[in-house]
């Protein structure tokens, strides 16, 4: 069962340059896929298509059956199935951990905030920062503030996870404590798209590995067979 469809997917930049060139990926429930590829090969334009932060003008983009129109207008309905991580946390300053992770499901999913917060309590606690729940974002390391990020998408509930370089602005030693939650995310059965350099990460985690370059994807494989290649 494909939660995602990605079929010749094209994109160009206002400024004419095409940064996608006819991407084809389908993603399938509880699968991990590592995107991997020099810089400015458009791997993060591409997930970025996946929840509807970049519209694309060619091709088709299924998630879990809802097709992304290209002019981007069924993009509520969207974005309560994708949930994502970036390179920078983008939490919000003034609220506390804990209201970062409920602010979401209280405003957008209209749950009670006492649901919210027992939700939110639980997710802390599995990201292993429940004794952070009254602190500031900036109280908090990025290795922190990061598993707070990933706790807040997990709070929407979405069908499908995408992580663009998570560990990229980190410092070396808290890289594996962000490696862990998501490896144990992945273990829980959650679908996710990870563009990342970590290549331990991708020949531990991932079910498959895909190489993009220039704007295209040039290789699909196992990531045994991905890393043991000559
Ligand atoms: P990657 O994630 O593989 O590093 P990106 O998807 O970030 O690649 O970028 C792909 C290419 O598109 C890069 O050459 C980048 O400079 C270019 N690009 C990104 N955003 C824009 C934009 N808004 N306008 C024009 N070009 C862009
Ligand atoms: P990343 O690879 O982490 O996405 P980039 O340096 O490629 O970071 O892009 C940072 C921001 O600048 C993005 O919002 C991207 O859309 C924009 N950008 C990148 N390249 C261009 C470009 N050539 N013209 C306009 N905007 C660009």
């Amino acid at each position: 069962e494909a939660v995602i469809v990605s079929q010749d997917v094209e994109k160009w930049y206002d400024n004419g340059f095409h940064v996608l060139k006819g991407v084809s990926l389908n993603i399938y429930k509880g699968e991990v896929v590592v995107i991997m590829g020099p810089s400015g090969s458009g791997k993060s334009t591409f997930i970025r298509t996946f929840n509807a932060l970049e519209p694309y003008q060619k091709g088709k983009i299924e998630i879990d059956g809802i097709e992304i129109a290209h002019d981007l207008k069924n993009i509520e309905a969207i974005r309560r199935e994708v949930g994502m991580v970036f390179q920078q946390f983008n939490l919000f300053p003034h609220l506390t951990v804990l209201q970062n992770v409920t602010l979401a499901p209280i405003w957008v999913r209209r749950w009670k905030k006492s649901k919210a917060e027992e939700i939110a309590m639980r997710l802390l606690d599995r990201v292993g920062i429940r004794e952070q729940a009254y602190k500031y974002p900036g109280q908090l390391s990025g290795g922190q503030q990061q598993r707070v990020a990933i706790a807040r998408s997990l709070a929407m509930q979405p069908k499908v996870m995408l992580f663009d370089e998570p560990t990229s602005a980190l410092d070396p030693e808290m890289v594996r404590e962000v490696l862990d939650v998501m490896r144990n995310l992945a273990k829980d059965g959650m679908t996710m798209v990870c563009v990342t350099h970590e290549v331990g990460f991708a020949r531990e985690v991932a079910d498959r590995v895909v190489l993009m370059d220039e704007g295209m994807l040039v290789e699909e494989n196992t990531p045994e067979a991905f890393f043991n290649n000559p």
